[in-house]
């Protein structure tokens, strides 16, 4: 009799379950190989918990010698946008997260397992619902909008759990007979789920960062196939990761509460039990109260935040994995030029209490990553960064680009290395001043008026010309400051100044300033020393010829 059924809800439909078993054979891989997935809906934005979640899910099934494969959820036409697969694919890219199997692109997909679309695979999960109704295991529904929302109705009224269920499930408990009569009257229908559960009984199972979790079993009959005849994400969800062979279903916590029905549907269906990892949700600070990431409030939820503000991806994935596990932070110290590849992350060490985002601790972290890069990485990154949104900056950074790179090398090794650049667009700062184009735009007498007087500020400028070689070392340099100084009345040292204020004018510290402010407009600068062997003698010139 359910065959009958079975065969009127689904007459196109002749390939079974064991079909499907035998195409997509269990995968033969190394033991503890994880196999896990990336599955969005294509809405055209990549939110920083799904970046969160996917760069931990890549990582741990490469380390583990498994299988990341990316599986687009696009069963719910009114969230979709056009390009919505290529959005996801390149802009996970950008963040070195690449898949194993899956689609390439609009048009392609690699694997054995696919087709990776689930609007591709309506046939596939229409075997198994008809296999379930040939079961018992699933029926037919024909209410309609309006007499669901009296079941609603009446279920507020009398104050209890809203849902389709035992004595308010009213098509559960219509005959075959009458459900044959109805379709063969045309009548519409979805298809539920006939669930066997008793909410007063527990279902327990261990997520693999948050341990045992317990539930009442699920009693809903949920939608499995829509009225378009797709499946609802709970179905779905089941058929693909028991098909695709997911070891290992790596996804957000607002998840957790749909685990109760997803045990039950992958025991209906006789699947094999995946390890659910249910991870935290990306939290932030707002006025000293937690709260959730948000998408409309927030520009940084957006994975393409950090590109348009210069943060590089190294930084944003030092940080991400800063908040995965705790003891990253340690292992960048100790490896501050290795691949955070070569870092082995723990599921354990996730921590449950929702992951705190912070764009402050975020530059800080930003600051590390680039003092880690070299001139050449630093030049590379920060121009691609400024041709798209910074061109003034590029074409100076193209122009002179040896002598950027140079003032880009300044104090980037031994022990006291530069720390001033978070994101791409510090560069400009960063750079400007020391660009003829910029530097003599400006007037920059406020910068040193207070050191000394003007006369004096001319004859020493005058006098380190005579005096300065570009070929001498730091110290023959610095000993001519020294010299410079005692001969205007500043004190060689600052010690000896200090003891007897009234005696000079000042120190050798005040002398560099104004040479350095002269040179630059500035008081605050990367060492002067090497400032002045990059600028050159005909630059130096030009400049303290302008005082
Ligand atoms: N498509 C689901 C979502 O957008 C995926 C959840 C999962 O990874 O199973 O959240």
């Amino acid at each position: 009799m359910s065959k009958e059924l079975a065969n009127l809800v689904f007459p196109n439909i002749d390939k079974t379950p064991e079909y499907y078993e035998e195409l997509y054979p269990k995968r033969n891989l190394s033991d503890g190989a994880v196999v896990t997935r990336f599955a969005p809906s294509p809405t055209g934005f990549i939110h920083i918990g799904s970046l969160f979640t996917a760069n931990f899910a890549s990582r741990f099934a490469r380390q583990t010698n498994g299988v990341y494969y990316l599986r687009i959820e696009d069963t719910d036409g009114k969230r979709e946008v056009e390009d919505g697969i290529n959005v996801i694919i390149n802009g996970l890219k950008v963040f070195d997260v690449k898949f194993d199997e899956g689609p390439v692109d609009e048009n392609n997909q690699v694997g054995n397992y696919g087709p990776y679309i689930q609007s591709q695979r309506k046939e596939i999960y229409q075997a198994f619902a008809k296999s379930l109704i040939e079961k018992g295991l699933a029926y037919p529904c024909f209410c309609t909008e309006e007499e669901l929302d009296k079941i609603r109705e009446r279920q507020e009224k009398l104050k209890i759990r809203p849902g389709y269920y035992g004595e308010f499930a009213a098509c559960r408990k219509m005959s075959e007979a009458q459900m044959i009569e109805r379709i063969n009257n045309g009548e519409k229908f979805i298809v539920r789920l006939k669930s066997p559960g008793n909410p007063n009984k527990k279902v327990r199972y261990t997520d693999l960062i948050r341990g045992v979790i317990e539930f009442p079993e699920n009693d809903q009959d949920i939608v499995i196939i829509k009225s378009d005849g797709l499946p609802t994400y709970h179905f779905a969800h089941a058929v693909d990761d028991h098909l695709m062979r997911t070891t290992h279903v790596i996804r957000g916590e607002e998840w957790i509460s749909s685990v109760p029905l997803h045990l039950q549907l992958f025991e209906m269906l006789g699947f094999e039990l995946p390890t659910y990892v249910h991870m935290p949700t990306i939290m932030k600070d707002d006025n000293g109260s937690k709260r959730k990431i948000s998408k409309r409030k927030d520009p940084e939820a957006a994975a393409s935040y950090y590109k348009e503000n210069g943060i590089p991806k190294e930084a944003v994935l030092d940080y991400l994995l800063n908040i995965l596990n705790s003891n990253y932070e340690l292992w960048r110290k100790e490896n501050p030029k290795a691949s955070s590849f070569d870092f082995v992350i723990s599921p354990e060490k996730i921590s449950v209490s929702g992951a705190m985002f912070d764009l402050v601790k975020l530059a800080d972290v930003s600051k590390n990553t680039i003092a880690n890069f070299t001139a050449e990485e630093v030049y590379t990154q920060g121009l691609e960064w400024a041709e798209e949104f910074d061109k003034e900056l590029a074409e100076l950074m193209k122009k002179y680009e040896a002598f950027t790179k140079g003032i880009l090398n300044i104090e980037r090794t031994g022990t006291k290395v530069r720390k001033d650049i978070a994101k791409w667009s510090d560069l400009r700062d960063n750079l400007e001043y020391l660009y003829d184009e910029v530097f003599f735009e400006k007037e920059h007498e406020d910068e040193w008026q207070n050191v000394t007087d003007k006369e004096t500020i001319k004859a020493i400028l005058e006098e380190y010309l005579k005096v300065y070689d570009e070929n001498d070392d730091k110290d023959t340099w610095f000993n001519k400051m020294k010299d410079v100084s005692e001969k205007f009345g500043f004190a060689r040292e600052v010690k000896e100044y200090k003891k007897n204020p009234e005696s000079f004018k000042g120190h050798v510290g005040d002398v560099s300033t104004v040479i350095r402010v002269a040179l630059t407009g500035r008081r605050n600068t990367p060492d002067l020393y090497e400032i002045l062997k990059q600028l050159g003698r005909e630059r130096i010139v030009k400049r303290f010829e302008r005082i």
